[in-house]
């Protein structure tokens, strides 16, 4: 999609229903239209490597195989590709900085280098050496996006024009689209369902755009999506500040005390006991996940239901009164469960999380923050006491110091709120600095320091090493940050 600044899109599933001649003659596009992805991808690919910007647009002139109006749509898909490609690795870089033992000042430069994608910008000093083989760790993990996995054609106005039914009929909408054989489009009836209808009326605010996306499915059936547009909110500027926890035993928990989601992890144990049994029986008959319908479906139920529960979710806790958003920086990780659910789940709920708070900022005005989350499952609310100590289970929490006690994931809810009022320098200073400033904080605002568990031997100095190690310890034990 042309992403336009100023505009929020969306997109619709509807049906197009089509004879045999028709869909072959779409389905024959696939692999020329991946060869072309996979043409842009590597240009793309060998510009990042040399330190260059992602362009804004793909000269695609004087290439073949298809129109240039066909190579526009696939240039731009490919860039789309790559874009997400990128905008997840930041996420991965940031997170891998943080967690890192790294000094104050490599990740601040690190953070730096990161928030401009300049990872490979051809520079030879320590900062960018280290961010090269951050990277080059990074990609053996998430190659780059791979074209002849794309099950997607994603197809702009100019060759899949959408248009009204001129004489009235079943179908509401057709759409034209160019093919392979130059002159002769196919002509493909759309039947919208009732979650586009509505924004088919001029009047309304989110509109009808000229594209439209055309997905193969596994089980060769065939998924279309029209895309609708409209303008971008204007960002509100009085309301409630919110912060936002997401975890294990609710999936959101909020600085105003309130819990959601929580039935999602019983449900989500549910389907883990399923999708034992399902790999131990196709272990048994020797066949891959890939290649089993069940596990595709239970795969997709499972990430569909996770989505679904975040958009609604979100839905509730970002009503009208709601000014701005507080949300960790971090990962979004369900401990307990199978390491396999654990990564469908980690996935879905992430890209979720991230497409929906997007939304919100666009169509709604809502601010979105985001905050380093270190030690925020394990600072006191009344105190400022921090230690792993204070969380006796998942579900808890209970002040060594004070004695303050209330639902663990609130507190954190609260404890992101209130970092967006530190300093900038917190969002990349390493656990161990944000953990010594909180200790001193402490020790000013205790409120009986001579039964202070900071007083403790195994406490101590919360900079000596000793101490450093033996935290980490327990900290790991934590399975929260
Ligand atoms: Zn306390």
């Amino acid at each position: 999609m042309p992403a336009k600044p100023g505009k929020a899109y969306r997109s619709y599933a509807v049906s197009m229903p089509l004879n045999r001649g028709k869909a072959m003659r779409l389905r024959v596009m696939l692999r020329p239209w991946r060869l072309g992805l996979r043409r842009t991808l590597l240009l793309l690919e060998g510009g990042l490597i040399r330190g260059e910007r992602l362009p804004r647009y793909v000269d695609a002139k004087q290439w073949e195989g298809f129109s240039q109006r066909q190579w526009d749509s696939i240039t731009r898909q490919a860039r789309a590709m790559m874009g997400s490609w990128i905008e997840l690795r930041v996420i991965d870089f940031r997170s891998i900085v943080s967690h890192s033992t790294l000094d104050d000042g490599m990740k601040r430069e690190l953070w730096r280098i990161n928030l401009r994608h300049a990872w490979w910008e051809p520079v030879d000093d320590e900062a960018h050496r280290m961010a090269r083989r951050i990277m080059k760790h990074l990609r053996k993990r998430h190659r780059f996006p791979n074209p002849m996995r794309c099950r997607t054609l994603s197809m702009d106005g100019k060759i899949a024009e959408i248009q009204p039914s001129a004489m009235g009929g079943t179908f509401p909408y057709w759409a034209r689209i160019s093919t392979l054989d130059k002159g002769r489009p196919i002509h493909a009836p759309l039947d919208i369902h009732s979650d586009l209808n509505p924004h088919l009326d001029p009047r309304d605010l989110e509109t009808l755009a000229n594209h439209l996306q055309i997905r193969f499915d596994e089980d060769g059936g065939m998924t279309v999506r029209l895309m609708t547009t409209q303008d971008k909110a204007e960002p509100r500027v009085q309301g409630d500040v919110v912060g936002l926890d997401w975890g294990l035993s609710s999936l959101f928990a909020t600085s105003e005390g309130r819990l959601y989601g929580l039935r999602l992890f019983a449900w989500l144990q549910q389907r883990d006991e399923e999708l034992l049994a399902l790999t131990r029986d196709l272990a048994r008959s020797n066949v891959g996940y890939r290649d089993s319908k069940r596990f595709r479906r239970l795969n997709k139920r499972i990430r569909d239901h996770v989505t679904n529960e975040v958009n609604r979710v979100l839905n509730l806790i970002a009503d009208d009164r709601v000014m701005e958003l507080v949300v960790e920086d971090l990962d979004f990780r369900h401990g307990g469960l199978s390491k396999r659910l654990n990564r469908i789940v980690t996935r879905a709920g992430r890209n979720a999380v991230r497409a929906k708070l997007e939304r919100l900022h666009a169509l709604k005005g809502i601010t979105i923050t985001r905050v380093n989350p270190a030690y925020t499952s394990q600072e006191c609310l009344r105190c400022g006491w921090t230690s792993p100590g204070n969380r006796p289970d998942q579900k808890h929490f209970r002040c060594e110091c004070c004695g303050y006690t209330c639902n663990a994931d609130i507190v954190a809810a609260t404890n992101i709120k209130a970092r967006r009022s530190r300093p900038e320098d917190w969002r990349w200073i390493g656990r161990h600095t944000i953990l010594s400033r909180l200790r001193k904080e402490h020790a000013q605002r205790c409120p009986d320091r001579s039964h202070c568990p900071s007083r403790r031997p195994e406490y101590g100095s919360p900079t000596s090493a000793k101490t450093k190690a033996k935290t980490d310890a327990r900290v790991k034990k934590t399975t929260t940050s």
